[in-house]
């Protein structure tokens, strides 16, 4: 019998929730620009007007609201600091949740639910050592271990987007220096192209998006390429740190910036065997998701209760 789940990717600029059942099929979807609320109470909801009336045409009843966000906290149910949120520090989203949808609601960082996702759903579906990065705005990681996610004491392990590399001289949105995410993420690639556009045509390039630095290297544009290669050499070392503390099987690489893998892809796998021991070489795989076009963290937040 199909069981119904409603999975909730809560993010800074957009809010999509998807109707999932137990084989992972995404059976309606409704987004919402998250800044159009003033709280947390307002957009959810609307999520639930939505739900509501596919609901009420389609007879589907959903028995858990699984929701992934920024510094979701898996174990009090709240989202903390998120920094792109302005709602307050401390945002009891499952307690608001459970108002509106009067079923349980289990809540979970973002990279987490896509990690979670991609165990359920995607690629790594037989895999018990892996971890997803996912690539977009920020950097992100969830983490599996020995077949468990790993979530920490306080329920915030894998901000691997702001480890430190002391070779890297940025300071990061987080306020503090030297975190990878300052290089690999939108930002980083911009500003890394910004910075070889200057140095070698002595002025800034015209609006310059990562969108269009990824087909000016499709198109094999040098600068744009020596972009990527840079990015996906900084992307390797960090690499290199999980390697060695989770002796891992694949890394798989999600979000925005995870669709130029055909070029960062060769690049990390080459310098990777550099940066490992021999125990380790040869022996990790690195894969684009096999969700890249479909929302893991929906699939992800839901399976939370698969
Ligand atoms: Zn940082």
């Amino acid at each position: 019998m199909n069981r119904y789940i409603l999975g909730i990717d809560l993010g800074g600029t957009n809010t999509i929730a998807g109707i999932v059942n137990n084989n992972g099929e995404i059976m309606a979807e409704f987004s919402f620009k998250t800044s159009d609320y003033n709280s947390p109470s307002l957009l959810m909801e609307a999520i639930y007007c939505s739900y509501l009336q596919f609901s009420e045409k389609k007879g589907v009843n959903v028995s858990g609201v699984g929701i992934g966000a920024p510094n979701g906290n898996f174990y009090r149910g709240t989202i903390e600091f998120a920094p792109n949120l302005n709602w307050g520090n401390y945002i009891p989203i499952a307690t608001i949740t459970e108002a509106f949808f009067k079923v349980p609601v289990k809540v979970i960082n973002d990279a987490n639910a896509a990690a979670i996702g991609e165990k359920h759903f995607g690629c790594a579906r037989d895999m018990t050592n892996f971890v997803v990065l996912t690539l977009g705005t920020g950097l992100g990681s969830g983490i599996y271990v020995n077949n468990q996610i790993l979530t920490g004491k306080n329920g915030f392990a894998g901000e691997f987007g702001h480890t430190k590399c002391l070779e890297i001289n940025r300071k990061c949105t987080c306020g503090l220096e030297s975190c990878l995410e300052t290089v690999v993420s939108a930002r980083g690639i911009k500003q890394t192209y910004e910075e070889l556009y200057l140095k070698h045509y002595q002025r800034m390039p015209e609006n310059t998006s990562v969108i269009q630095i990824h087909e000016l290297a499709k198109q094999g544009d040098k600068l744009a390429l020596e972009t990527y290669t840079y990015t996906a050499n900084v992307l390797a070392h960090g690499i290199a740190n999980l390697v060695m503390l989770f002796d891992l099987e694949a890394v798989v690489l999600f979000g925005g910036i995870a669709h130029a893998h055909p070029i960062i892809i060769p690049v990390i796998k080459e310098e990777l065997n550099k940066l490992v021991l021999p125990v380790f070489r040869n022996k990790v795989s690195i894969l684009p998701s096999s969700l890249l076009d479909k929302n893991a963290a929906v699939l992800g937040s839901a399976a939370l209760f698969f």
